[in-house]
């Protein structure tokens, strides 16, 4: 009997525009970044694959005054490296508890963005900051938030022959952020939660209030409105703003349905850690 085995082409640009013009060619192609994920999950072979991390511009960090510029090429222990004066707190917490060491050095921030899992651990405090990613293709360059990128579990935005080159983050005066995990239980369903926060005092108000909070399907849950309730509300918050906050959020909860946080012990934490992070407030001094 004769098998007939399938020939896989791989490509390694080492420049942007070589990229560009082989994922014009082959729209199809794997892109494979520090394939952590590719190789857990890949259940056939490719036509062509492009492998990502020979190309300079995508290794790049640039540290400009208003945001940080990360390559998607560019590794967790890299964006670690960097240490917790640079990176923004929720993102460094999230990277720093992510993986074990092995993969930290594979896993890139890229990856991880395109993935679009539940269980990719930067999209909520990408979320929290703000951030937007560039994408590139041969007909141009555009740019989209995190959050509009990601579409749910496992669905970007990202069109055949396009890449995503750049995440930039927005620098801002943060006084108090916080991050928690909950790490996924399996059984009935599987659930996982992500909590970001991040708060701006301005003498004895509240500036501007951020809370960003990771499950299974939505991705990532974020209401204006809800953090719009107490923004220019005066410190020390009354028990009453904080309930009337909380009441609302578990509302929010209700409305993103079930498949949001299938664990009810994942729903309770989220409730928690809003009240904590708004109690935590009042014995702030900015
Ligand atoms: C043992 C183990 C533990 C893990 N633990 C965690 C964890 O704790 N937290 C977590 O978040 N993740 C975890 N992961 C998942 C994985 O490591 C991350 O999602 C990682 O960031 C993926 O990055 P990568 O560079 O390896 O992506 P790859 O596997 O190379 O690619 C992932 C997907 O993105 C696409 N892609 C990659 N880069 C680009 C780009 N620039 N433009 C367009 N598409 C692109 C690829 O084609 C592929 O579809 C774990 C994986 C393993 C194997």
């Amino acid at each position: 009997m004769k098998s007939v085995l399938k020939q896989t082409n791989i490509y390694v640009p080492t420049s942007l525009r070589e990229l560009s013009m082989l994922c014009q060619q082959f729209p199809d192609a794997l892109l494979f970044a520090g394939g952590t994920h590719i190789m857990r999950s890949a259940q056939t072979t490719p036509g062509s694959i492009i492998s990502l991390n020979k190309i300079k511009d995508l290794l790049k960090i640039r540290r400009k005054e208003t945001y940080l510029d990360i390559g998607s090429c560019v590794t967790f222990s890299r964006i670690v490296s960097l240490g917790a004066h640079v990176v923004p707190t929720a993102l460094f917490k999230a990277l720093s508890e992510a993986v074990t060491p092995s993969i930290m050095n594979l896993a890139t921030i890229g990856g991880n963005i395109c993935t679009a899992s539940y269980t990719s651990d930067v999209l909520t405090p990408l979320a929290l900051y703000d951030a937007k990613i560039e994408i590139r293709s041969s007909s141009g360059i555009h740019w989209l938030p995190v959050m509009r990128f990601v579409q749910g579990n496992g669905r970007t935005l990202l069109k055949a022959g396009e890449f995503v080159s750049t995440v930039r983050i927005p620098f801002e005066e943060w006084d108090i952020q916080s991050f928690l995990k909950l790490d996924i239980t399996p059984s009935p369903k599987p659930s996982i939660l992500k909590c970001a926060a991040a708060v701006k005092i301005s003498k004895t108000s509240i500036n501007d209030l951020r809370m960003v909070f990771g499950g299974v399907e939505p991705i990532i849950l974020r209401s204006r409105e809800l953090e719009g309730i107490l923004i220019g509300n005066k410190l020390p918050l009354q028990n009453k703003s904080m309930d009337f906050f909380c009441s609302e959020f578990t509302k929010l909860l209700d409305s993103a349905g079930s498949d949001f946080l299938p664990n009810p012990y994942h729903t309770r934490t989220a409730i928690r850690f809003a009240r904590h992070f708004l109690s935590s407030l009042n014995s702030t001094n900015p």
